[in-house]
């Protein structure tokens, strides 16, 4: 709900007005969120893009991107990534949103930070919020900012894109976990990319489903909630198959709560799921060593 309130421009009395569109369709019979979100969503989307109306703008199959002129010499390795996350983010989440998805350009962290609703971690190089995915300048952070490869598998466009699509898809409806697992899931099999620390190994400690349901961003080691994300994700992939992670997706487009999404889908309760991934996962996956990293 956080989130949600977050994302209304204009406060309450876009909320009332809202609401009271909202009383039209009313007899749709799905629970409220999932129609009046995307409403929202396309609200807060089309602010930004009148906001961002005199940017530099380069348009490509899927995507628009605006820049400043500092990222003249930057757009088109944006443009190869963003098109380049486009199948494979599409394909895993077997859906592709209508219309071309904007993606902003800001030169350095102060004017990310400074940007809409973002107080994510100081190291981000990007986010999605508000419908739109907003991404640092290759330029502040890469060693070599002129490497397309690089950027491609490294950088935050086939992550973020993801966050976008499973909004599309599911209309708000999940967990901050999930779309954390899912987009590093889609970044480890498209670019074989894994954030691997010594903080996040899968063998000691673990936060519970029930902590990763909660306050997400609330967990002192975030490294591990991420890390731990993932392993849900993929121990739904790679062990019941991607059929099933499909079928999570199809739930919650229904309204289902993730929990009771992938009971049904993989036929096992929550707690179940939680011991079975936790033990796929400590056997599994990569873990932090120091003669590896
Ligand atoms: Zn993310």
């Amino acid at each position: 709900m956080r989130t949600f309130m977050q994302m209304i421009p204009g406060g309450v009395p876009a909320v009332v007005g809202l609401v009271l569109a909202g009383l039209f369709v009313s007899l749709v019979p799905i629970r409220p969120q999932l129609w009046l979100y995307p409403l929202v969503r396309q609200t807060v989307a089309l602010k930004i893009d009148y906001q961002t109306k005199d940017m530099l703008t380069k348009e490509t199959p899927h995507f628009v991107i605006r820049y400043r002129e500092s990222d003249v010499d930057m757009v088109d390795m944006v443009a190869a990534a963003a098109e380049a996350a486009y199948e494979p983010v599409t394909v895993t989440l077997t859906y592709a949103p209508k219309g071309k998805a904007l993606i902003l350009i800001y030169p350095d962290r102060k004017a990310m930070k400074a940007a809409y609703g973002w107080a994510g971690d100081s190291n981000a190089m990007g986010f999605y919020w508000g419908g739109v995915i907003q991404i640092l300048s290759p330029k502040a952070w890469m060693k070599n900012s002129q490497s397309v490869e690089e950027f491609i598998t490294t950088g935050p466009l086939a992550h973020e894109y993801t966050h976008l699509v499973l909004d599309h898809l599911a209309r708000g409806n999940y967990s901050r976990w999930f779309t954390e697992g899912l987009a590093q899931y889609v970044e480890y099999k498209a670019n074989g990319y894994e954030w691997v620390t010594a903080e996040n190994r899968l063998t000691g400690k673990l936060y519970s489903m029930d902590e990763l349901d909660g306050d997400f961003d609330g967990l002192s080691n975030q490294a591990l909630a991420y890390r731990q994300s993932l392993a849900a994700v993929r121990y739904i992939a790679e062990v019941h198959g991607e059929a099933k992670l499909s079928q999570v997706l199809v739930y919650l487009k229904a309204g289902e709560k993730i929990n009771k999404a992938i009971e049904k889908s993989l036929g096992m309760d929550y707690a179940t799921y939680e011991i079975m991934l936790n033990l796929w996962a400590s056997d599994n996956m990569k873990q932090y060593s120091k003669i590896a990293n």
